[in-house]
């Protein structure tokens, strides 16, 4: 048995230089972190060799006694971070990522065709939310269910509450879906809730993005009036790669939701648990419950303010004017650059985030904005001085891609692609960010 560095010196040099760039890059990416030491021991332990098909006691293997025990310790932690009562809520930890967790909250309570509601993708929600374009069902929910999206309001780039309470009336979804990958504030569940009851539809949080946040209760708390939420734990979290379901241990719209979601989970999509994430995800829930996660929750947002006000005060447009949470969303179009020329001239000086749709953009590909998120880099232990120079130099990224755009012959975006990455492009730029 040999280290990897013997056993297979290629993946090795691969890992070693995917660490360099982690360790020597500006990580934004809103929806990325660096987890801890503890959680990749668990990972990379002894449990990836276990089969344990079922639930914790209802075993379809043998041996699987101290795999139980570890199930049903991260079951109570999952229950203790997010301060539920286990008389009233159950939680699967199972999944083995968000977007299966979702499709199987849906194959659980739901029937093929019936109605959802999500947010668009192009204003701030997920895939797996319902997404499809004019000529296309795009998502595996699109194409086993009907999906009508709600959008942002224009002006404000707050949720059209408005706007989904009227469609919600005409629609008649049998679920509506809260929560998004790129919405920069809050969400008003009791509205929600209202609006869910009106016409008889299940309420589903997705909590992907904030579930961190929400652990720590520095954003509003969904299962107050939520039937089922969902997570990554892989996000603000902090933890492994890998999903969870959190359902009411009630009939909901005559749906016993604990055993829907059990068995839409195990027999229905998956098969055998991933025993290696449910270590990482019990060690990472322990955590969630400390005085210092808090402390690094609500660093976190305010580091986010640092970086947004700066932004503003070079003159940038927000959606939604600002930030209540760990990202802000900014729209490039009145600076007159696009999302994806952005990103590429920031990767090339090592600052990582993601070009992002911003409302009344016509393409996905050559968006208007661009996201930026503080998880990663608090873990890193920044703080707000230097989340201030961050904007600094995005602002300068946003100058040298107008410059770049200026010298770049043609107008598409492989022509600037193209250019940028020549040694026709004048080296002083590539160097000052
Ligand atoms: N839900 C939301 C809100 C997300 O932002 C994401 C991923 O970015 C997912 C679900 C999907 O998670 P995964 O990539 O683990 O399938």
């Amino acid at each position: 048995d040999y280290d990897l560095s013997e056993a297979d010196p290629e993946v090795y040099a691969i890992i070693g230089k995917e660490k360099n760039r982690q360790y020597k890059s500006l990580e934004l990416i809103a929806s990325e972190n660096f987890t801890s030491r503890a959680v990749m021991e668990a990972v990379g332990s002894c449990l990836t060799n276990k089969y344990s098909e079922g639930l914790p006691g209802k075993r379809y293997y043998g041996g699987n006694e101290h795999i139980d025990e570890l199930e049903i310790l991260c079951q109570e932690r999952a229950l203790a971070a997010f301060r539920l009562d286990g008389n009233k809520w159950g939680v699967n930890v199972q999944p083995l990522s968000g977007s299966p967790a979702n499709f199987e909250v849906y194959t659980a309570i739901l029937k093929p065709h019936d109605r959802i509601m999500g947010l668009d993708l192009s204003h701030g929600g997920h895939l797996s939310h319902g997404f499809m374009t004019p000529k296309r069902r795009v998502s595996g929910t699109s194409i086993y269910f009907e999906s009508m999206p709600y959008r942002l309001d224009d002006l404000s780039g707050l949720i059209d509450y408005g706007m989904l309470d009227k469609t919600a009336n005409l629609f008649r979804p049998k679920l509506i879906i809260a929560g998004a990958s790129a919405y920069p504030r809050d969400i008003d569940y009791p509205r929600m809730r209202k609006i869910a009851d009106e016409v008889g539809a299940f309420l589903m949080m997705d909590m992907a993005h904030i579930s961190g946040l929400i652990a720590a209760g520095v954003l509003a708390d969904p299962f107050e009036f939520c039937d089922i939420v969902t997570t990554t734990t892989h996000k603000s979290l902090r933890g492994p790669r890998g999903g969870m379901i959190f359902f009411k241990k009630d009939t909901v719209h005559g749906v016993d939701l604990e055993s829907a979601i059990n068995n839409a989970v195990f027999p229905g999509l998956q098969g055998g648990p991933h025993n290696h994430t449910i270590g990482g995800l019990a060690v990472c829930l322990n955590y969630a419950q400390s005085p210092e996660f808090k402390v690094y929750q609500n660093q976190v947002v305010s580091n986010c303010r640092a970086l947004a006000y700066r932004l503003i005060e070079h003159g940038y447009k927000l959606v939604s004017g600002g930030s209540d949470n760990h990202l802000a969303l900014v729209d490039l179009r009145p600076s007159g650059v696009d999302g994806a020329r952005v990103e590429k001239i920031l990767d090339m000086a090592s600052i990582t985030l993601n070009k992002n749709s911003v409302p009344g953009d016509k393409s996905a590909l050559v968006p208007g904005g661009i996201r930026i998120g503080s998880p990663a880099m608090t873990t890193r232990g920044l703080g707000g001085e230097e989340f201030v120079l961050i904007a600094d130099f995005i602002h300068e990224g946003v100058q040298i891609t107008l410059e770049a755009k200026r010298l770049a012959p043609g107008t598409k975006l492989q022509d600037f692609m193209r250019f940028v990455s020549s040694s026709e492009f004048p080296l002083k730029y590539q160097i000052s960010t």
